[in-house]
């Protein structure tokens, strides 16, 4: 498989080895446009955020705690009331170095169509494209230039923490490929659809037992899910939950509930079901 491997890693992939920063880490769950929940969660955590001015005027206003960085778990757009507020948000704090994130399914997706490509407008992704529209063109041209440059994971903290936003294996961790990236965007899928017609998803990090810390979001849960060494922080704020951060390496967990149920989850809050042991990978 080296060869493979090779061919997958020569697409220039954005880099994952992050080991050299050490935190104070908050770590945030799915967004998905929840621009109101996210600014007081961030007050919560000690940030002063405020967006200011309409149209092409409007501008984020940023403050952080000393020596502490906002990382996002990715899914900053869909389903949500203001997805591009949440864009603004995350990028205003990432160009200040307030912040870090790895990248979403929702914002790769969304990074499709973006760059032009013909992506199906549905799962939330048709408010997203329906508020940009109404973006400068300028705005749209960097959000494209800041989700490319997003790692599909981050190694973090000397090796101790890693933020990706469906998960990971543990043997995938400090390898770099398509292959692996699909994973830490989507998770352990079989490509198949269930009843309800949804891909068909496993709990991969029922059968983690790594050392490294793993923070992850994608999986709408009811509470923050603690399996082993990881932990998913979706907590569903789109669908009515809450927007949840994990401050690291406290792993103090910090929510504020959501003002309103914006979407509907045909799912379910909760972790999908183990992989069968003879299941087909
Ligand atoms: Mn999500």
């Amino acid at each position: 498989m080296a060869s493979q491997q090779n061919n997958e890693t020569a697409k220039s992939l954005p880099e994952i080895d992050w080991r050299s920063l050490k935190g104070p880490f908050d770590i945030i769950g799915d967004v998905h446009g929840c621009a109101d929940e996210l600014i007081e969660l961030l007050d919560r955590l000690g940030y002063a955020v405020a967006v200011e001015g309409e149209g092409a005027s409007k501008r984020v206003a940023t403050r952080a705690p000393a020596g502490r960085t906002a990382f996002f778990v990715g899914d900053f757009v869909d389903r949500g009331p203001k997805n591009s507020d949440a864009m603004r948000i995350v990028m205003e704090m990432a160009a200040r170095g307030q912040a870090r994130a790895v990248i979403g399914n929702h914002d790769d997706k969304f990074l499709r169509w973006l760059k032009g490509h013909d992506v199906k407008l549905a799962h939330g992704l048709e408010k997203t494209v329906a508020q940009f529209g109404e973006e400068p063109e300028e705005f749209r041209a960097a959000a494209r230039a800041y989700l490319e440059g997003l790692p599909s994971y981050a190694w973090l903290d000397e090796g101790r923490l890693i933020v990706a936003h469906a998960g990971i294996k543990a043997e995938m961790i400090g390898r770099n490929t398509t292959a692996i990236r699909h994973f830490c965007l989507y998770g352990d899928t079989s490509g198949k659809n269930d009843a309800q017609g949804l891909p068909e998803r496993f709990n991969w990090a029922a059968d983690y037992g790594g050392e490294t810390m793993i923070v992850y979001g994608h999986t709408p849960v009811s509470e923050p899910a603690w399996q082993g060494n990881s932990v998913c922080i979706d907590t569903g704020c789109v669908f009515g939950g809450q927007l949840t951060a994990l401050r690291w390496p406290e792993k103090e967990i910090v929510s504020v509930p959501a003002r309103e149920d914006y979407a509907v989850l045909r799912r379910g809050f909760g972790l999908p079901p183990r992989r069968p042991a003879n299941g087909d990978s």
